[in-house]
């Protein structure tokens, strides 16, 4: 498998295809192309969306370790191709060659964990009032799934909505970001070998303002299932009341890290700096802001800005490899210069970091240092926006309610940590964030086994879990009456 672009294809209707139109894909270390990626139209996501709605029937009817078979089998080719995709993974999209072949593997784990999940999904029988009255309650697949991904983990993101709606009995049509087609179009030769039917899968590529913006409208569409900024979720939300589409949406983050007086500090500065840096910040879960209560302000900023200042930048393919890549191309660069630059101008410090990276080693690319910044205000737009980059806020507190109080203030709720030893701390913590997850003194997360969900405007419904393959059924009560 490699990335030019006679291997990479488009899947429509069990076929995998190229078209007349193609895009450029370009990798973010160097400025250089990587390949090209067939360009679908509106034409095509038609043809797409009707051969999923063609396949719906038979793919829901089919008996469920029938159905689940199909996903194992999948799941046994990722893991037979884990190298090339992870690849093509860092080359279009940046991060180190060890976290892509991570997200390649949990693409596989995604799609073993839905064929194992499906089979336990039950349907109720409802005691009635009379000898001859039956109340059955059935789940069944709500039909053609929509998907439409970003690019920080294209490969992940895609699995977490095709693995669970695939389970459940639905057909999918799925878009991956205009920057990182080409590891999720890899995955197309995938289904294929797995046998898949004609129609069930269907992987188009192109621009979400024609590509996507069809999927989202196509009336045989019945569920939507989004990842990416809180401002096309709304714009997605709109466009899917016309037909009321079933709505999943993960959205936006930027999260906040709590570090009490008692804090484990040690632990806290490292996993701090892990989770504000990983991926260039471009996590809906980086940590942007974080709370420090005043007793152990001080040592907590000084160890986290070391730390942070001497992380290794470069290629993402690079040997030894860095602690961090590229961003994934000049808008998102761009925002983030933006946000510093605003903070710095209304009279925040910027403690390490702070403008874009230049010199042999990264001209062509897109780099922008691990930044930590002090001194923020409300005002300034750094504290209200998601930066989506490597930058954490460091605010000093006088108490981890006033903390808690902060973190609650903002429109985003689907992550924040909270480092502290004091159970009672902990405990009613978690209970007053009003965010989807806390974590306690780690900063784990997106294992599939455990329910992923965006509170106010970061998102809409459940992802992960047994909740993200329920997200796909549709609930039906048949009453039958034995007494005629
Ligand atoms: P965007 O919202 O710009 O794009 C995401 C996807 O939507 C892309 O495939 C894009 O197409 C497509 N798209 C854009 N406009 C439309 C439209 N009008 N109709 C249909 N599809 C459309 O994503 P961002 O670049 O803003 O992604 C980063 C955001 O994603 C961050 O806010 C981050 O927090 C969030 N995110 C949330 C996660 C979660 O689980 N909650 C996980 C990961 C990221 P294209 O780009 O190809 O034009």
């Amino acid at each position: 498998m490699s990335n030019d672009r006679s291997s990479v294809r488009l899947l429509v209707a069990g076929e995998l295809r190229d078209t007349a139109g193609q895009l450029p894909v370009v990798n973010p270390a160097t400025g250089a192309p990587v390949g090209d990626s067939p360009l679908a139209e509106a034409d095509l996501v038609d043809e797409a969306v009707r051969a999923a709605h063609a396949a719906f029937r038979d793919w829901a009817a089919l008996p469920v370790p029938a159905r689940t078979a199909y996903l194992t089998r999948f799941a046994a080719w990722v893991r037979d191709h884990v190298d090339p995709i992870a690849r093509t993974l860092t080359a279009e999209q940046g991060k180190p060659l060890s976290e892509s072949i991570g997200e390649v593997k949990a693409v596989a784990t995604a799609f073993d964990y839905y064929a194992s999940a499906a089979p336990h999904v039950l349907g109720e029988t409802i005691p009635t009032a009379s000898p001859t009255l039956r109340s059955t309650v059935l789940r069944q697949p709500s039909g053609v799934v929509g998907a439409i991904a970003t690019w920080n983990y294209p490969l992940g993101i895609l699995a977490w909505k095709l693995a669970p709606a695939l389970a459940a009995g639905c057909t999918v049509v799925a878009k991956p970001a205009e920057q990182t087609p080409l590891s999720t179009l890899a995955l197309a030769e995938g289904f294929v070998a797995a046998g898949f039917p004609a129609g069930v899968v269907n992987l188009v590529a192109g621009p979400g303002a024609t590509v996507g913006a069809a999927l989202a409208a196509h009336p045989l569409v019945r569920h939507l299932t989004f990842t990416g900024g809180t401002g096309t979720g709304k714009t997605l939300m709109r466009v899917a009341a016309d037909t009321l589409k079933r709505l999943t949406l993960e959205l936006g983050g930027g999260s906040p890290l709590i570090v009490a007086a008692d804090a484990p500090l040690e632990r806290a500065v490292a996993d701090g700096v892990k989770r504000a840096f990983r991926n260039s910040g471009q996590l809906c879960n980086s940590v942007q802001h974080i709370y420090v209560e005043a007793a152990v302000a001080d040592e907590f900023t000084e160890r986290f800005v070391t730390a942070a200042a001497t992380m290794r930048i470069g290629r993402g393919d690079a040997a030894p490899e860095p602690d961090m890549g590229p961003m994934c191309g000049e808008a998102a660069l761009q925002h983030v210069t933006d946000l510093v630059e605003d903070a710095r101008a209304a009279g925040a410090t910027v403690l390490t970091g702070g403008q874009r990276l230049t010199g042999p080693e990264y001209d062509g690319g897109w780099y922008f240092p691990p930044t930590v910044l002090t001194g923020v205000t409300d005002t300034m737009r750094i504290s209200s926006e998601e930066v989506f980059g490597p930058v954490a806020v460091i605010t000093v507190v006088s108490s981890v309610d006033e903390a808690i109080e902060r973190a609650n203030a903002g429109e985003s709720g689907l992550v924040a940590f909270l480092y502290t030893t004091d159970l009672r701390t902990a405990t009613l913590g978690a209970e007053r964030l009003e965010y989807g997850t806390v974590n306690i003194n780690n900063v784990g997360g997106g294992d599939v086994p455990f329910p992923y969900a965006g509170w106010k405007q970061s998102g809409l419904g459940v992802e992960l879990a047994r909740d993200g393959l329920t997200a796909f059924l549709e609930t039906k009560h048949v009453r039958v009456e034995l007494g005629y």
